[in-house]
């Protein structure tokens, strides 16, 4: 059984002490942040139709 784990971004696949990088958590939450502000832009018809 490998002991040693090595921790990689499982978004870039860089060796990273967390499971998603800096620069790629980064990135999620800018495009999280966009998103939410595409939804609540666009209105409502996409939360009546799930
Ligand atoms: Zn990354």
């Amino acid at each position: 059984m490998g002991e040693e784990k090595v921790e990689k971004c499982m978004i870039c696949g860089k060796p990273s002490k967390t499971t998603i990088c800096r620069a790629c958590e980064d990135k999620i939450r800018g495009e999280a942040v966009e998103k939410k502000i595409r939804r609540e832009k666009a209105g409502r018809i996409d939360k009546e139709k799930k």
